[in-house]
């Protein structure tokens, strides 16, 4: 018998891909996530506290009938239309697997969205990163450019907070010549769907999730919508009881009885973070205008400023070197109680990496950046 170490059965692509594991080490106030800091849906609640024994003791729905019901609803489409899955990081996953041959290459958007290259190598295709425009817009001819088998689009899209010009979606889903997956994980903040594209057309197809308008990113409960034809070519790589009976009960009273609350607390945060850019501008930091329920905010040395920030209580979450952008933190909109911390703490942080700075200016640096920090640091 031969032996083999760990590293011989390993995928060669694997070895490239690291776990995705941002800093969730919990903190006292969290906009690291971008999930609805107002707390669960009231009729959601009710719905887990009430679950009955047999959504634990039994499989759930192989494919999440019921809930594709009330999505096809909330969406103006048909359940035909709609595919549900583990959140939306297992549908946009799902449909690279479903319509990427290995070796086929994926278009999307830098900065972007953090898992699509690591979906893509995963299920064995090429991602391609492409440059946002300078005013943060997807660049439709580049993204054709690239022959790519498979477009992703996101709007608004992460981390920068922009919404893509109709103008260059449209161009791309003409031009493609594959699937083009548009993901609307904040679509409810930016008050613009393009889920008219993937129910006329057959090529693009809007991927949805519940965990951010909806607050249910515990349950996991994400979506796609498009053409019959395509949504069950996902449902396929998908596979069977991916929405747990929990998760779908909640979410589907979620989406026919919480709606006036989802309505409310969207158009609050959308309130909170015209507030918060104009709260940052006072103290000089230009935010991208963001569509979604997040700030992308230019800081030099963003890491060492969240990390300060974090060690008094308030998480965000940083970013270094983001083409077009540079370093920046992305902040989450929750309630003001909680931003106004934020800016305090980001403020605090700021004055200290100015101190740190002009310490290390200073000839006597060599000294001061072995000496501890001064305790407002
Ligand atoms: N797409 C985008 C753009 C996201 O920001 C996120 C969450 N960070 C997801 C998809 C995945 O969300 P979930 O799996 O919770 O639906």
């Amino acid at each position: 018998m031969t032996t083999s170490s760990a590293a011989d059965l390993q995928r060669p692509t694997y070895r490239e891909i690291s776990l995705y594991a941002p800093n969730r080490e919990p903190c006292a106030i969290d906009l690291s996530d971008n999930t609805n800091l107002w707390g669960i849906p009231p009729e959601a609640g009710r719905a887990v506290r009430e679950a009955a024994a047999a959504a634990v003791t039994r499989y759930p729905a192989l494919y999440a009938a019921e809930l594709k019901r009330a999505l096809a609803e909330y969406a103006g489409a048909a359940p035909e239309n709609v595919v549900t899955g583990c959140g939306s990081d297992d549908v946009l996953d799902s449909a690279m697997r479903a319509f990427g041959e290995p070796g086929d290459a994926v278009a999307y958007p830098d900065p972007g969205f953090a898992m699509i290259p690591i979906f893509a190598r995963m299920n064995g295709l090429a991602p391609v990163a492409v440059p946002l425009t300078a005013a943060h817009d997807v660049d439709a001819d580049a993204m054709l450019a690239t022959g790519a088998r498979l477009i992703y689009l996101c709007s608004p899209n992460n981390p920068t907070g922009t919404a893509v010009s109709r103008a260059a979606i449209e161009r791309v889903v003409e031009g493609a010549p594959g699937v083009v997956l548009i993901d609307e994980a904040y679509a409810e903040f930016a008050g613009v769907s393009h889920l008219d594209l993937a129910l006329r057309g057959t090529r693009a197809v809007v991927v949805r999730t519940m965990s951010k308008a909806f607050g249910l990113a515990g349950l996991r409960v994400g979506y796609a919508v498009g053409a019959p034809a395509l949504v069950a070519e996902v449902e396929k790589s998908r596979g069977p009881y991916k929405v747990s009976a929990i998760a779908e009960r909640a979410a589907v009273a979620a989406l026919t009885r919480d709606g006036a609350w989802v309505r409310e607390h969207v158009a609050l945060a959308v309130v909170l973070r015209e507030r918060l850019t104009a709260e940052l501008a006072a103290m000089g930091l230009r935010a991208l205008p963001s569509a979604a329920n997040f700030l992308l905010v230019p800081v030099a040395g963003a890491p060492a400023v969240a990390q300060a920030m974090r060690s008094r209580g308030v998480a965000v979450r940083p970013f270094a070197a983001l083409p077009g952008v540079g370093d920046a933190l992305r902040i989450s909109i929750g309630p003001w109680a909680q931003l106004e911390r934020c800016l305090e703490e980001l403020g605090r942080a700021l004055a200290g990496s100015a101190d740190a700075a002009a310490d290390a200016a200073r000839p006597e640096s060599a000294v001061a950046a072995g000496s501890p920090p001064p305790p407002s640091a």
